[in-house]
Parts: structure tokens; C-alpha cells; sequence
């Protein structure tokens, strides 16, 4: 029930009772007034009557008294009057006229009792009060009754009845009953309107301000409170106008820059506020998850905590995360569904040597495959879920496709895919600086490591190495043979075809040497023309037999330096950890003191270390 009814309702309940209790008031005071005037009225009669009734029987006149009562009735005013006899008068004057008989009940009570009675008599046109009087014997005053009357003092000789009519008076009363209900009515109908008049403003202010809040709850501030007065009903309304333009343009510019940051634009029939909310919430996820993995060490412990991140708070369980090969064509799956993975699951495996294949690899754009099912031809559901859908989104590092995210989609949850999008891309985008740095930081390294020339490895990385490389020989209780190479003559070559055709030389002896090992053996690059070759889990003689190869293959082999093609022969020394050593440094030293020997002995030779080479010289 709104405010307007609620007073119109009390209103009307307070004039009702009010009129109400005006009249049964009146209608009371009315009858109590003319009862009570119309018996002082009656008992003046009454005294009249007795006064001349005593008079008259003093003075004889007693039989006029009929004409007496005439007159009476007419100066007085009343409908009737009768006098009635006593028995005690009837006993000593006899029953006098016909009409001065008791004529009823009352009459006989009042003779008895000697106490006068009223009542009220209501006829078909009019309302008439009755009273008897009893007149009681006295012998007060001068004549007295007692001079005439053969009775005792305080005996009932008679009673007067006379009727008074009051209808006269009701009508007038009734009158001024309407009277006053009608100004009161009217007093009240004015009151009425005037609060009316000062409630119906709060009315539609509330219901304006009502209005704005529901509106405000669904995330629209742009609702108006109307300002129909100058008071504090105004003042709410401005004051709410206020707060409402307030809110709009603040929401309006959180929700722009939210927006800007998350790359979703709410649509108009979404509730703007819990929309903002939702991306405010969104981007405190992005900024805790970019605060964690820029603390990560490794790419790969961005990358797990990229997967969780889709698990957990995206509860995305099918999806695919690829790697681009630096300087290749190629790209490698690193997790499938969660799990670390090696081979595709989603994708044509075509793309792994191809990544061109890959459209987000090849446009650098997002591809979404559920807005445009087919777009990529490489996309290739397994059998079990050909109702899957794409989208793929590259993770930009250094202007070019580091990363490709796959999201794999049930038909079911494209739309919440849909919205959870730009959230997971501005994961993404938090994710691209920091794998950008820590891939960097991987190449710097990689490169303080390597020789630029040769490409090989250099002394740094095998003293960074070697704590890991022995911990492993002594778990697996292996040995390695360790190879030191130096070229013969190779000053001379400097010299005879210079500088340029001495690093061809080079380049071309390293190549030789990884082709003759196993990949996972190391050829390290250790001095000018001087390199190191630790060869795993090899025996003495498979040292031997490799470091004979490379001899003979360096003795054989056409080197082209500019225009000139040359032929060098190399020296090499060969040593065993930890059979000959049982510290790896020692080792190589063993290796160098045997290379040292194949120099001295002739050079173009294999030669292995033994402890007489330590005991003989002193190095
Ligand atoms: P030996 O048979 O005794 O080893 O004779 P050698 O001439 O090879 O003697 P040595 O090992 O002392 O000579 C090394 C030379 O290699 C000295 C230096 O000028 C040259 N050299 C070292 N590094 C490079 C390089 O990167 N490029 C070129 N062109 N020459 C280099
Ligand atoms: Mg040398
Ligand atoms: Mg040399």
C-alpha cells in the first residue's frame, strides 16, 4: 500500500469517527438539555398550579379552575396538563371532576410515593416529555395547604401531569448537528487536499527513487529522479540526481578502461556493474597470475602454470599448448589436455614440421573455429570427439608467434567459452613478456655458452657442466673418455693463406668432430685451434677407435679455404675418467699431457695417456 492510499485511507477513518462522534456527542448533549430544561419547565408549571390552586381555595374560586389550566397550557406552552386528586382529597372534597382521576399507573405511583416522574413519549410527528408532580402538603408560608386540607403535613394531596413537546427543539437540534458535521466535513475535505498536496511529491519522489535503485541494482545509472518541489523532497531528488550521474560516470569510465583492458565490450542488456565486477575480478586474477610466473625461473614453470590456470580457474580441460622452434619451421606440442606432451592430439601432426600449417602461427591472429567451424584445415579432432571445435590464439613474443594456445570446445560450452575468452587472453597477455624475457635470458645464455664461430660449446659451459656431468658418470657408475685435438702446423696456415683461411680450417674441424660423435657427446671448442671432446659411456676403446676415426678423417679431408683447398692432420690425446683420474679436471690434464706427447712423437697420431707420461715430466 503506497503512502497516498495509506493517508487517504486514514483520513477517512478520522473523519468518519469524527463525525460520528460529533453527532452521538450533539444527539446526547441535545437530549440531556432538553430533558432538562423541559423538566425545569414542567416544574415551574407545577408550582404555578400549586400556588394557584391554594389561592384559588382560599379565595373560593376553586371551581375555575379548569379555565385556569386552559390558559395555563396556552401562556405556557404545553401540550397538556391535568390535575389529579389524592384519595386523601377524594376522602374530604369528594372525586371532584371526571378528568381529575388518576388515568394511569404513574399517576397512582406519583400519589403513593410522593416523588415526581418523567418520561419521554415518542408519538408518529412529534416528542413529548411527561412529567407528574406530586403536590405534598405543607403548612410552610401563608395561606398554607393544611389551612383548607384535613391531612397531615408531608401527605400527598394531588399531582399535576403536563407534557411538555420537545420536537421543535430535535429539529433545530438536528440542524445544527448538520451544521456542524458539514464544516467539520469540509474542514476536513480542506486538510485533505492540502496534505495531499504535500504528500503526493514524496510519493513520486519515493517511487522515482525506487525506480533508480532497481534500476541502479541492474547496473544502469542513468535513471532521474523528477525534482517537483524546492524543499527537502527536492533536495532528495537532486541530491539522488547527483549520486546517480556520480556513480554513471565513474562506472562509465572503469567500465571503458575494464573493457580497453580485457578486450570485452558488455553488451547493453547485461548488467553493467556486475559485468565490470566480473572484469575487475578477472584482471586481480591476471595481475596475481603475471605476479607469479614473472617469479618463475624457467619457461616451463610458466608454461605448468599456465596449464593450471586453464584448469583451475577456467575449468578448461581440453586444449593444446605449442612451442615455435627458433630458427626453424618447426613446432613442438608441450602440453596436451593437461598433460606434457610430445605429440598432437588436436592438430594435423603435419604442422609440427610445418608450422605455416598452424593458421594462428602463420596470421599471428586469433583463429576461432567456433564462430568460423573450418577455418583451419589442420584442426583434426580425434575420432572419439568430432563434435570439437578451435580456438587458437598465438602468444605474441618479440613481434613474431611464440606460443600457440588450442582451446578444444564441446558443442555445450561455446557460449561460456565465448565469454570466458578475454580473460584467457589477457592471461595470455600477461604471460607474452615474461616468457619473452625468460626466452631471452635463455638465449643469452645459450650464447655466453657457445662459441659464434663454430657453434660448438665453449670451456665456460663445460666448467658450468662438469659438477652435472659427474654427479651422472658416478649415479650410473659410467665412464667417459675425454679427447684433447689440436691442429699440427696451423700457425703456418695463418701465415702462408692468412687469417680467413685459418678460420675456415676451423670450422671445418669442428664439423668434422660432431659428425664423429653421438649427439649427446660434447665437442667443445677449449682454446684457438684446441678442442675437447668428452665422450659418455665410453670404453678405452671405443675412445680409441672414435679419436682413430677423426685422425684419419682430418688426414683425409679436402678443406676449401677461399680458392685454395688444404689439407691439415690433427694430434690427439686420450684419457678416461675416472679410470685414469678420479677428478675430471686431473683427467684432462692427463688428455692434454698425452697430446703433448702425439706432438712430440711426430704429430698425425692417437695418443693414449699412461702414468709414465705423469712420473717422466713434470708439468
Ligand atoms: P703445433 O703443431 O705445435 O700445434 O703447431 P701450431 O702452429 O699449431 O702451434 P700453436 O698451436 O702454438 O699455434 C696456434 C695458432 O693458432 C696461433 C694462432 O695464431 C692461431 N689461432 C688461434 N685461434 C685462431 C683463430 O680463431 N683463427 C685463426 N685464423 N687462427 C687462430
Ligand atoms: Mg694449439
Ligand atoms: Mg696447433
Amino acid at each position: 500500500m503506497n503512502l497516498n492510499i495509506k493517508i487517504s485511507v486514514l483520513f477517512a477513518a478520522i473523519a468518519a469517527m469524527l463525525i460520528a462522534l460529533l453527532m452521538v456527542i450533539s444527539l446526547f448533549a441535545f437530549r440531556s438539555f432538553s430533558i432538562a430544561s423541559s423538566s425545569e419547565h414542567i416544574r415551574t408549571a407545577a408550582e404555578i398550579v400549586r400556588v394557584h390552586l391554594t389561592e384559588s381555595m382560599i379565595n373560593g374560586v376553586i371551581d375555575k379552575r379548569e379555565s385556569f389550566l386552559k390558559r395555563l397550557m396556552e401562556v405556557q406552552g404545553l401540550a397538556s396538563a391535568r390535575v389529579v386528586r389524592s384519595p386523601a382529597v377524594v376522602k374530604q372534597f369528594g372525586s371532584g371532576l371526571h378528568e381529575e382521576a388518576p388515568s394511569d399507573d404513574l399517576e397512582n405511583q406519583v400519589l403513593r410515593e410522593g416523588k415526581a416522574v418523567y418520561d419521554i413519549i415518542e408519538t408518529e410527528n412529534d416528542t413529548l416529555i411527561r412529567g407528574t408532580i406530586p403536590f405534598i402538603a405543607t403548612n410552610r408560608g401563608e395561606p398554607n395547604c393544611l389551612q383548607c386540607h384535613d391531612v397531615q403535613e408531608g401527605m400527598v394531596l394531588g399531582a399535576v401531569t403536563m407534557k411538555v413537546s420537545i420536537g421543535n427543539l430535535k429539529t433545530q437540534a438536528m440542524l445544527t448537528v448538520a451544521a456542524l458535521i458539514s464544516i467539520v466535513a469540509l474542514f476536513m475535505g480542506i486538510a485533505f487536499v492540502l496534505i495531499r498536496r504535500m504528500i503526493n511529491p514524496v510519493s513520486a519522489t519515493a517511487i522515482d527513487v525506487e525506480n533508480a535503485v532497481q534500476r541502479a541494482l541492474r547496473g544502469d545509472f542513468k535513471a532521474k529522479v523528477d525534482q517537483i518541489t524546492k524543499d527537502e523532497i527536492g533536495q532528495i531528488a537532486t541530491d539522488m540526481n547527483r549520486l546517480l550521474a556520480f556513480l554513471d560516470q565513474g562506472l562509465t569510465r572503469i567500465g571503458a578502461n575494464v573493457a580497453r583492458l580485457t578486450s570485452r565490450t558488455p553488451s547493453p542488456d547485461e548488467n553493467q556493474l556486475s559485468a565490470t565486477i566480473d572484469m575487475v575480478e578477472g584482471l586481480t586474477r591476471a595481475a596475481h597470475f603475471k605476479q607469479a610466473i614473472e617469479e618463475d625461473e624457467t619457461k616451463a614453470e610458466i608454461h605448468t602454470r599456465l596449464v593450471r590456470a586453464l584448469e583451475g580457474e577456467f575449468g578448461i580441460r581440453e586444449f593444446s599448448i605449442y612451442e615455435m622452434q627458433a630458427n626453424k619451421n618447426h613446432m613442438t606440442p608441450l602440453y596436451v589436455d593437461g598433460q606434457p606432451q610430445a605429440s598432437c592430439r588436436w592438430c594435423d601432426p603435419q604442422i609440427l614440421v610445418r608450422s605455416e600449417g598452424c593458421r594462428a602461427r602463420r596470421t599471428g591472429h586469433l583463429v576461432d573455429g567456433v564462430l568460423n567451424p573450418g577455418i583451419c584445415y589442420s584442426f583434426m579432432p580425434p575420432e572419439e570427439a568430432m563434435d570439437r571445435k578451435h580456438i587458437c590464439l598465438p602468444i605474441i613474443q618479440s613481434g613474431a608467434v611464440g606460443n600457440v594456445l588450442q582451446l578444444v570446445v564441446k558443442p555445450d560450452e561455446e557460449a561460456a567459452m565465448q565469454e570466458q575468452l578475454p580473460y584467457v587472453s589477457v592471461y595470455l597477455r600477461e604471460a607474452a613478456p615474461v616468457l619473452e624475457t625468460k626466452k631471452l635470458m635463455e638465449t643469452l645464455r645459450e650464447s655466453a655458452l657457445r662459441d659464434p664461430m663454430t657453434g660448438l660449446n665453449n670451456r665456460r659451459f663445460l666448467e658450468e657442466y662438469v659438477d652435472t656431468l659427474v654427479a651422472n658418470v658416478q649415479r650410473r657408475q659410467s665412464q667417459v673418455g675425454i679427447m684433447m685435438l689440436d691442429l699440427d702446423f696451423f700457425k703456418m696456415v695463418n701465415d702462408t693463406y692468412g687469417h680467413d683461411a685459418g678460420d675456415a680450417v676451423i670450422k671445418a674441424m669442428a664439423k668434422v668432430l660432431r659428425q664423429a660423435v653421438r649427439a649427446s657427446d660434447m665437442v667443445i671448442r677449449y682454446g684457438g685451434e684446441e678442442f675437447l671432446i668428452v665422450l659418455l659411456d665410453a670404453s678405452p676403446e671405443q675412445a680409441d677407435q672414435i679419436a682413430e676415426k677423426i685422425r684419419s678423417t682430418v688426414e683425409a679431408l679436402d678443406i676449401q679455404a677461399g680458392t685454395t683447398v688444404l689439407r691439415k692432420t690433427i694430434s690427439i690425446g686420450v684419457a678416461d675418467f675416472p679410470s685414469d683420474s678420479d677428478t675430471f679436471w686431473q683427467a684432462v690434464k692427463f688428455a692434454d699431457v698425452a697430446l703433448y706427447q702425439a706432438k712430440d712423437t711426430g704429430r698425425n697420431k692417437v695418443v693414449r695417456f699412461n702414468t709414465d707420461m705423469w712420473k717422466d715430466k713434470s708439468y
